[in-house]
């Protein structure tokens, strides 16, 4: 496959100037990036990289760590999670609680807000130091030291984290929430804040492709029924009341975060970050879900 030629083709066809969306404006972090970044990595599995843009430059990864709390909670509790959410798409926006209310507490999955606040909780009781521990294990995936919280993020988050308090709460009310509101919300607002470049997030979600191991390392950090399942919730749930928009363009597993990344993975092949800040309604990249649609298009190639 001339991946090479096949960016050179995307870069021409999309167009920075005529991006519609909006840059997310809920915290001043995140509302001051400049709207023209674009970046994209894309890491195979034998080891060749291609890129575009901005791919090495750090941004806010927001939900896409949900992926990788999801995978260091499966790998340390194993099946036993799946008693306090479940593995449904939402349909919903990422931040909503109707539905948590509707369903007693359970959220439809891991990657939305609810859900991913039960797995920050899952961290917080069974981790000796979340925030530390959560932060090396991404390095671990990475294969780069490189990677930190941002603090200013996280305190923003804070600040304006009025929806995730109540979600914290609502969940606290149907005890599905065993630790303190603040030290929950604290580990969640932190892996929110974990800045990444494409590159970095490419290699990270490698793991992905590659039935679990990492592929530098060759350590084993989740099965391949484990990796089989954070796989699915990606496709069925990483773009929340989008996510089969993204299946019908895409076809392949991903994540959003509102900080503008999106990273797929094709199983067996590669990982792909891309990132532009404008964002649809519906809080995920509109460039990046359009650079992803010409990838799977220009190659013939997809999980289907
Ligand atoms: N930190 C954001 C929030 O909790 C993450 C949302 C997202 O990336 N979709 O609202």
């Amino acid at each position: 496959m001339d991946y090479a030629s096949i960016l050179r083709e995307i870069e021409k066809e999309i167009n920075l100037n005529q991006t519609r969306g909006q840059v997310a404006s809920y915290i001043p972090e995140l509302a001051r990036i400049n709207p023209q970044k674009y970046g994209l990595h894309l890491a195979c599995m034998n080891g060749d990289d291609f890129h575009l843009g901005d791919h090495t430059e750090k941004f806010s990864i927001q939900s896409i760590s949900k992926v990788l709390s999801l995978s260091l909670a499966m790998s340390k509790l194993g099946v036993r999670l799946w008693q306090r959410v479940d593995v449904e798409p939402s349909g919903n926006p990422f931040n909503s609680l109707i539905q948590l209310e509707q369903e007693d507490g359970i959220p439809r999955n891991p990657l939305i807000n609810s859900g991913a606040i039960v797995i920050a909780d899952i961290l917080v009781s069974i981790l000796d130091n979340p925030k530390k521990d959560f932060l090396e294990f991404v390095r671990l995936l990475a294969g780069n030291d490189d990677i930190h919280f941002n603090e200013d993020v996280a305190r923003s988050e804070q600040d304006h984290g009025y929806r995730n308090y109540a979600l914290a709460n609502m969940l606290k009310s149907y005890d599905n929430l065993h630790n303190d509101v603040e030290d929950v919300l604290d580990f969640y607002f932190h892996q929110c804040s974990i800045e990444m470049s494409c590159a970095e997030l490419a290699h990270t979600f490698l793991l992905f492709a590659n039935e679990g191991v990492i592929c530098q390392s060759k350590k084993r950090m989740l099965t391949r029924l484990q990796t089989k399942r954070v796989n699915s919730l990606m496709q069925t749930c990483g773009f929340y009341d989008e996510a089969g928009e993204f299946s019908f363009l895409v076809g392949l597993p991903g994540k959003s975060g509102v900080g503008g990344g999106i990273v797929a993975v094709h199983p067996g092949e590669y990982s792909v970050a891309v990132w532009s800040p404008r964002l649809n309604k519906k809080g995920n990249s509109v460039l990046g879900m359009k650079t992803l649609e010409l990838l799977t298009t220009k190659t013939g190639k997809s999980i289907f």
